[in-house]
């Protein structure tokens, strides 16, 4: 493709609104441009990085036995009804009315209208297994669309459904899935954890989130340093090493704290050998509809999920101060576990904590000598936020802290979907059972935006080689006729070798021109020039790397061939 000829509407002011890496750049660099909110085109490079990336999804797809499909974005809304989702879904579905009058939606998801073909297409185990699949533009009208492609109210997902005539060999199918998932994620050129991310109601090792690492995802994860123990802090453990238990023999102490309900101030205030660590922190929640208490080690913090899943609470939330009155009979900061009156949990390790300060649920006063066991009694669960530095609780590493953003989750559904629509298969007994089923996502329009977010510098973007919209972009500088020609050569060889190639033949400067091509975030680019020409050399420099290197004008073409091979992940 030629510079002068290509839509590629770069911009000086990006909108304020636009603060994400990704968003910004993606805007900048005219990848993308914004039509309303959470609404985007793709633009010419846009679509170009959207098309190697589906390649990719559909390719690994392909290869693990799935078949694409391509089902309606516009879809009768009874189906969304037979498993009650219509209600569900609330104002996510963008619902419409058709002119007879008949209710319909645009697909946020398509569990149901799978699960509909597949009762109407599939009858006998000999079927199976079945995994379907499509590449397909999805409707959700979010309350806050934001940071550009991260969080759209149209977007592009690759969805795929497994159908299996047991749990048994629906694992399998996720297995294979989840293999799919690293191929993909690999060839991307994205560094990624797969997370578990909510061990609820299916179990653990049923449901996985693949996370890319970036600066800036909103999900905060902890990975190991040694082994692959990766999790969401919502679910994540720390190791724990319960110590040998004490048994102390002093009596509770109250003690006047005049003023000073948090736990800094309670431990400046005692000084001598008061620490946080000596201390048990005690929040109130309210978890459906329950005061009840969560007790962590003065050092820590409370994880609120953690407390919800401890309790099996669905619904969780911070007391207000009128409730934290109400339960403890005390201002805020004052409360504590002796003599409350509710439900309490407390956190593993702060079972351990010896002649513990606690508030006293009295304004003003704490409680000195407190001993879980003897003084109050507790449900005991993990419920402290883990941080990094934490011990991994599958090996002797240590936990690091990241930051995430989910390009992918799988998995298995059992025959939640199958049993509602009555999906059912005749098994080789002759006997109708369910299809158990399995669901795998992957954003496709937002892993784009994700790639930026994890591959850019302070000059633009640095696309991964396997995804980049051009691999390599030729630039000539000035206009001496002997460079123009020799640009136009390598340009047309590239190309004759199956090179997604860009030729700046722009009449700009050379400052614009590189500015530009780092923007653009173009792996690789030749820069010929005419005092090289002079020596036979031309500039081939990585978009990574700050130095170019010459390179004999005869042998760029195979170099470059060589860089790209290198740079890709098979
Ligand atoms: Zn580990």
């Amino acid at each position: 493709m030629r510079y002068s000829k290509a839509l590629i509407p770069s911009l000086r002011e990006v909108p304020k609104e636009a603060v994400n890496p990704s968003h910004v750049l993606l805007l900048r660099a005219g990848y993308i441009r914004m039509v309303g909110a959470g609404i985007y085109e793709m633009l010419p490079l846009g679509k170009r990085v959207l098309e190697k990336l589906s390649r990719i999804v559909r390719e690994e797809m392909d290869a693990a036995g799935a078949q694409e499909v391509l089902l309606p974005a516009l879809l009768p809304s009874d189906y969304f009804r037979e498993t009650g989702r219509y209600d569900t879904f609330g104002d996510t579905l963008f619902r419409l009315t058709d002119r007879k009058g008949q209710e319909c939606h645009l697909g946020p998801t398509h569990e149901e209208i799978i699960t509909d073909l597949v009762r109407r297409d599939v009858k006998s185990y000999k079927q199976l297994p079945l995994n379907l699949y499509q590449i397909q533009s999805k409707f959700r009208d979010e309350p806050r669309p934001r940071a550009g492609l991260l969080r759209c109210r149209e977007f592009i997902m690759k969805d795929a459904y497994s159908f299996d005539v047991d749990e048994a060999a629906a694992v399998t199918s996720y297995e294979t899935m989840r293999e799919a998932y690293h191929r993909i994620f690999r060839r991307l050129g994205l560094d990624y954890r797969v997370v578990q991310a909510d061990s609820g109601a299916m179990g653990g090792s049923t449901s996985a989130e693949f996370q890319v690492l970036t600066q800036t995802g909103e999900d905060r994860l902890v990975a190991c340093d040694r082994c692959d123990y990766a999790a969401n802090v919502e679910v994540a453990e720390a190791r724990f090493v319960p110590a040998e238990r004490v048994e102390s023999t002093n009596a509770i102490t109250k003690i006047a704290t005049p003023g000073k309900g948090g736990i800094d101030d309670v431990v400046a205030f005692l000084g001598g050998d008061v620490t946080a660590k000596r201390m048990l922190k005690s929040l109130l929640f309210v978890a459906d509809g329950e005061v009840v208490m969560a007790v962590v080690r003065g050092d820590r913090e409370v994880n609120e999920i953690g407390v919800a899943r401890a309790l099996g609470a669905a619904d969780i939330r911070l007391a207000t101060e009128q409730e934290v009155r109400e339960a403890t009979s005390a201002a805020v900061g004052f409360a504590g576990p002796v003599g409350f009156k509710g439900r309490i949990v407390i956190d593993r390790e702060a079972t351990q904590v010896v002649d513990a300060i606690t508030g006293a649920n009295e304004t003003d006063a704490h409680l000195g000598n407190v001993n879980f066991g003897r003084d109050f009694q507790a449900e005991v669960a993990a419920i402290r936020l883990v941080e990094a530095g934490d011990g991994c609780p599958r090996c002797e590493g240590t936990l690091e802290s990241y930051r995430g953003i989910e390009g992918g989750h799988i998995f298995i559904l059992g025959t939640h979907y199958s049993e509602k629509m009555h999906a059912t298969f005749l098994d080789a007994d002759g006997k109708a059972k369910p299809f158990v089923m399995g669901c795998y996502g992957i954003g496709v329009s937002r892993l784009m935006a994700t790639a930026v977010e994890q591959h850019h510098d302070e000059n633009g973007i640095r696309w991964p080689m396997s995804i980049a919209p051009y691999q390599v972009i030729v630039t000539p500088l000035g206009k001496d006729a002997a460079v123009q020609e020799a640009a136009e050569g390598i340009y047309g060889e590239l190309r004759a070798a199956g090179i997604d190639v860009l030729l700046d033949d722009r009449d700009e400067r050379p400052g614009v021109k590189f500015k530009d091509a780092d923007l653009l975030g173009i792996p690789l680019r030749i820069t010929v020039g005419g005092r090289g020409l002079e020596r036979g050399v031309v500039e081939l420099k990585a978009r990574t790397e700050a130095q170019a290197r010459e390179v004999e004008k005869g042998s760029v073409v195979a170099e470059t061939k060589a860089s790209i091979e290198a740079a890709l992940v098979r």
